[in-house]
């Protein structure tokens, strides 16, 4: 056994519009009757994680909430820790997951997911201007694009990489490929366990899925579907590749 916990991304490797990928409820089923935990860790921003659950129900996939990490879910934590008010350029579908609002004029944060078609001048010019003043860029990821059945859309990133340009700062980033939270999110594989081997990650983009596990000390694992795009195996340094999900426990037995 190659490792003692999995990380899965989901949006391409579990599921994808709507649908389960092949093979992806017979894995969980498997990793549950060998007793191999397993964490889902998404950089979806557009819903809270109760829509995630739901979600994957609706695509046959039954995960208990506590399995799953967001960056929304992460971004809450952090504000608390550090007893920050922020103001939010995230989907509404994904504000029951975070505190209250600050005012515009008094915010510590700016929080930014992937706010789609909602994105404007308006909007991001308000929070540019919460940046000149001193507010922190909370980025929950940036990633560049994700894939609407087989058209590539824009994601979060670019929109993030405007303000940072504009207000010539730096955002933080929340979400993969950050380390703090994959760190999380092995933490809670092992709560009040011993880690015996390595933990797996499993995602369909090379950079922050494989790279930034394996920048964060673990096994990272490319699928070929969902946004993976040819010569993406090429691009960093995967612990492995594979066609599918389907095929997680032959690499495991391997
Ligand atoms: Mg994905």
């Amino acid at each position: 056994m190659k490792a003692s916990g999995i990380l899965f991304d989901i949006d391409g490797v579990l599921a994808h519009g709507g649908s389960p990928i092949d093979g992806a409820v017979d894995v969980l089923a498997w990793l549950t009757r060998r007793r191999i935990p397993y964490r889902l860790v998404t950089n979806t921003t557009r819903k809270s994680r109760r829509l995630v659950v739901d979600s994957l129900a609706a695509s046959g996939l039954s995960v208990p909430p506590e399995q799953i990490m967001t960056p929304i879910i992460a971004a809450a934590g952090i504000l608390k820790e550090r007893k920050w008010r922020a103001t939010y350029l995230v989907d509404e579908r994904a504000l029951e997951d975070l505190p209250s609002e600050a005012a515009r004029n008094q915010a510590d944060a700016v929080l930014i997911g992937d706010l789609g078609e909602k994105f404007n001048y308006d909007v991001l010019n308000r929070a540019f201007q919460s940046l000149k003043q001193g507010a922190v860029l909370l980025a929950a990821h940036k990633n560049r694009f994700w894939m609407k059945d087989t058209e590539p859309l824009l994601d979060a990133g670019p929109f993030v990489a405007a303000l940072e340009y504009g207000a010539e700062i730096k955002a933080e980033l929340i979400g993969k490929p950050a380390r703090p939270f994959f760190e999380a999110a092995v933490r809670s594989l092992y709560e009040g366990r011993a880690q015996l081997g390595p933990t797996v990650m499993i995602g369909d983009r090379w950079d922050a899925d494989v790279e930034g596990a394996r920048a964060a000390g673990l096994l990272g694992l490319l699928v070929r579907t969902g946004t993976y795009e040819e010569g993406d195996d090429q691009k960093g340094s995967p612990d492995g590749v594979l066609d599918s999900v389907a095929d997680l426990p032959r690499w495991l037995a391997g």
